[in-house]
């Protein structure tokens, strides 16, 4: 049975050949290139569905074309192909691979000549079959050089990766915390915790930091850095981050209502906001529903947002300012430290990275950074806040230094809503 679009076999009719292949296998290898087509919805978007289905068609020609390895090749779905070659006993694995991508590197040199302006680039994961892992059937194998497309999609450049069983663990991770996000905020199983920021000079609570937590049906948590990577790649961040939003906003209104004293709350925001840019309507309709008072709400954004993209970071900061909350750079020192960055946008508090205090006893050297920051911010009417104080000596260096806040497990971790509210009653 044939795919009526390109001539090839329909998937099924694939998978039959690939079984009997391998019934067969002996000594050869066999390689499974499963392929997908970056950014093909750019030419269906803009040259329309016929150009579409005459590209496809155009690379179902290439890769069975004068090949001679060639045993089948299906169309899976849309821009998703997969082939299974015999590789050439002078091949080893590796140099199988880099073939794969030198004739990705040359078809998307000749589509985007064909195609101007598309930035078409061939994905692929290949999973190799010989006797010592014959145990995989035709599915697995195939899902196998799946796995690896995937990887390769995330890759900037070499954009085709051989499977290894690592993989496994990493991606069916990804799949199962992404495919039961929508579940985990239906069920309210995010909680937001608040972390507490002392000023410094009367060691007073001046603020606090949301921060998400994901608490499954048996009581165990997931922190952040477990999934806040998988969630920022499907793009399911800007879902969870409006959940954080909105908790934080219902939780502000809730103590004003009740005349209890608040404190401003910080959000993180994820760098995949950049693309849509919809947080500020957001936040904006956040504002007119709780009608709390803007300066009770700030956002931080990482030193790397901006350095990623600068143009759409001040865009967001000015948006943010338009709405009347503060902004800081978060993780400052972290990444690449981007002093003249500093002088150049509009924000409102730095926030030092725990970095500067990885001792207990300060270094003289760290000293040195961590006043100089400190001193310039100031300079540029910064507020500096210092994060992850653990002990009394680097608290009291923080302030010698003239640090206006500070923020760490010294003073208290991210807690619960019901414990925040004791210590803001306690701090009154
Ligand atoms: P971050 O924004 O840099 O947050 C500070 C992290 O340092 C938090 O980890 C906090 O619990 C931890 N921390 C605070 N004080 C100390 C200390 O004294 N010592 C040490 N060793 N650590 C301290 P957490 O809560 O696990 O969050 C990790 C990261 O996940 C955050 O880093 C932030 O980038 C991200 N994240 C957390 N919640 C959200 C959220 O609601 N939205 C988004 N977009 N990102 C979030
Ligand atoms: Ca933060």
């Amino acid at each position: 049975m044939k795919d009526i679009l390109t001539g090839l076999d329909r998937y099924e009719a694939f998978l039959d050949t690939l079984e009997k292949e391998l019934e067969n296998l002996g000594n050869k290898r066999i390689a499974i290139t499963y392929t997908d087509i970056k950014h093909f919805k750019y030419i269906n978007d803009t040259y329309g569905y016929q150009t579409g289905d005459a590209l496809l068609k155009d690379f179902a020609t290439q890769i069975t074309k004068n090949n001679k390895n060639m045993l089948c090749a299906a169309r899976v779905y849309s821009d998703n192909f997969v082939t299974a070659n015999r590789v050439p006993d002078d091949y080893t694995n590796e140099a199988y691979r880099e073939k794969i991508l030198e004739l990705n590197h040359k078809w998307e040199t000749k589509f985007r000549e064909e195609y101007l302006n598309s930035r078409l680039q061939f994905c692929s994961g290949i999973s190799i079959i010989d006797k010592d892992s014959r145990n995989f059937d035709a599915e697995t194998a195939v899902s196998n050089a799946n796995l690896a497309r995937k990887v390769a999609k995330e890759m900037e450049s070499d954009s085709c990766v051989l499977f290894d069983r690592s993989m496994m663990e990493g991606i069916k991770r990804e799949v199962e915390i992404t495919s039961y996000i929508p579940k985990a905020i239906a069920k309210h199983e995010f909680k937001v915790y608040y972390q507490p920021k002392m000023e410094t000079e009367t060691l007073h609570l001046i603020g606090a930091e949301a921060l998400v937590r994901w608490q499954k049906p048996d009581g165990k948590f997931v922190y952040p850095d477990e999934f806040i990577p998988y969630i920022e790649r499907s793009g399911q961040i800007v879902d969870v981050d409006y959940y954080v939003y909105r908790e934080t906003f219902r939780f502000i209104a809730e103590r004003l209502r009740e005349g209890k004293k608040v404190v401003p709350i910080s959000l993180n925001v994820s760098r995949v906001h950049l693309n849509k840019m919809h947080i500020l309507e957001y936040v904006k309709e956040l504002f007119e529903e709780y009608k709390i008072p803007s300066d009770l709400i700030e956002f931080e954004l990482t030193e790397s947002i901006y350095l990623d993209n600068t143009k759409k970071a001040l865009e967001l900061v000015d948006g943010l300012h338009k709405l009347g909350a503060k902004v800081s750079m978060d993780d400052f020192g972290s990444g690449y430290s981007s002093l003249n960055l500093l002088s150049r946008l509009p924000i409102d508090i730095i926030k030092l990275d725990k970095v500067f205090l990885k001792d207990d006893n300060l270094q003289e050297s760290d000293k040195i950074i961590i006043s100089c920051v400190i001193d310039m911010a100031k300079r540029l009417q910064i507020t500096s806040l210092c994060e992850g104080v653990e002990t009394l000596e680097q608290s009291d260096y923080l302030k010698e230094a003239g640090c206006q806040i500070q923020q760490g497990y010294y003073f208290s971790k991210p807690i619960p809503q019901e414990e925040f509210e004791k210590f803001m009653d306690e701090n009154d």
